[in-house]
């Protein structure tokens, strides 16, 4: 075998980062050749992703409901998968506020003598966000790539075929033949993974110069920070506890999906990458076509890790103290703001107005970390999906362990 068909495709993708990076560098104060020439790559690719991610989730999801054939149980796998993104996401904007402060994360910047302004887009209220995850029509969602919408619509097609039993065998034959070949598409797009991955990363690279990252270098590192602290501890330790599967392992195998969500900034756009990965892991088809697309529509553990420090470094920076009922005030918006960001590049920024107006602090603080958004975005894209797998895992282990018990008192 020749030695490049050696290199598994986890290690492709490395190389293409790395490639990607020094690339980046090497054409930096010539951004504009990277972006015109290499970023047609990752945008290609991307568009292809995108292309097959809708019918990827309408089909496997609905194959999933009816493969499960048990109201009950996807109720239980619902119930689990709910409980645990909450439970992780307080805890990620709690462990971001805490190292936010401790280091004292807007200390040493000072406000730029310019006039900042950032016209807040005005973010939708609770209840409009629940209405509006039930689609009016099946087509829009799906053009539009509304996942939450696309979920309502794949589940409640599922259950209208269960529902009508024997006489919608032939629709439930042709959605599970139809999951296949999703699957295999989304196969062979992602073999070119490696060339996407360098045709995002490199005008990245390019465009953020040291002049850009030097001054906000403490808010960056204090971000990474906290959110590799979430992955090493929270994602560490309910992987091993919930599913007895070792970190080492765990993260080993996750790591395609973690390098391709750090240069595309895109939790949908990563969900096929992630999908493969989660088979790697033993995850069951059932548990990861639901608890994986629901996951990059609504559960954003780096987002809201982000959300807090960004807080803090805002309210720092201009003079404000917050009191410790203001942070906690924090939390609950965030986790709210997080649900409702959108699985795509730049929308954790958006959603921090709502956590701002929360608390009364400037809108127009977003203006001063706008500059490293895609940096900061790029981490948080990576938590984000790794925390989606961490839940397929411990929710797929625990399933295992029911129908293992149940079996164990029919015998
Ligand atoms: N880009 C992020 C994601 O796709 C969302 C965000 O902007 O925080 O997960």
């Amino acid at each position: 075998m020749p030695w490049y068909k050696r290199l598994s495709l986890t290690t492709w993708i490395f190389i293409a980062l790395a490639l990607g990076v020094v690339a980046g560098i090497a054409l930096q104060g010539n951004a504009e050749f990277a972006t015109t020439y290499i970023k047609p790559l990752g945008t290609i690719f991307l568009n292809l992703i995108k292309m097959i991610v809708v019918p990827l989730v309408i089909f496997t999801m609905t194959a999933g409901v009816i493969s499960l054939s048990d109201i009950k149980r996807v109720g239980a796998i619902g119930g689990k998968t709910i409980v645990y993104y909450l439970a992780t996401t307080a805890f990620a904007i709690i462990i971001g506020l805490a190292m936010a402060n401790i280091l004292n994360v807007g200390g040493g910047y000072s406000l730029p003598a310019e006039e900042l302004s950032y016209e807040a887009k005005e973010a939708p209220s609770f209840i409009d966000t629940i209405v509006n995850i039930f689609p009016s029509n099946v087509i829009q969602p799906m053009a539009d790539a509304t996942m939450l919408q696309v979920i309502v619509i794949a589940l409640v097609f599922g259950f209208g075929i269960m529902a009508a039993g024997k006489k919608a065998q032939p629709v439930a034959d042709l959605v599970n033949s139809m999951s296949e070949v999703c699957i295999k598409i989304m196969h062979g797009i992602i073999c070119f993974a490696p060339f996407g991955v360098f045709g995002l990363i490199t005008p990245v690279i390019a465009s953020n110069g040291p002049d850009i990252l030097l001054p906000l270098l403490k808010l960056i590192v204090v971000a990474y920070l906290a959110m590799i602290l979430h992955m090493a501890v929270v994602y560490s330790g309910l992987v091993k506890i919930l599913a007895n599967v070792s970190p080492v392992r765990f993260f080993k195998d996750q790591m395609s999906a973690m390098v391709f969500a750090f240069a595309s900034a895109s939790s949908v756009g990563t969900l096929p990458v992630n999908m493969q990965c989660s088979k790697k892991l033993g995850v069951s088809n059932e548990v990861s076509s639901f608890v994986l697309p629901l996951g990059a529509t609504i559960n954003m553990d780096g987002t809201s890790i982000y959300m807090g420090v960004c807080s803090i470094f805002i309210a720092q920076v201009f003079g404000i103290d917050l009191t410790i009922g203001q942070q906690f005030t924090i939390v609950l918006t965030a986790v709210l703001a997080s649900i409702g960001t959108a699985g795509v590049p730049g929308s954790g920024m958006i959603m921090l107005a709502m956590v701002l107006q929360s608390v009364g602090l400037p809108v127009e603080g977003i203006a001063l970390v706008a500059g490293v958004d895609r940096i900061l975005d790029m981490m948080r894209t990576t938590v984000n999906i790794t925390g989606d797998q961490s839940c397929a895992v411990c929710v797929d282990a625990m399933e295992r362990r029911k129908a293992e018990r149940k079996a164990a008192k029919a015998a």
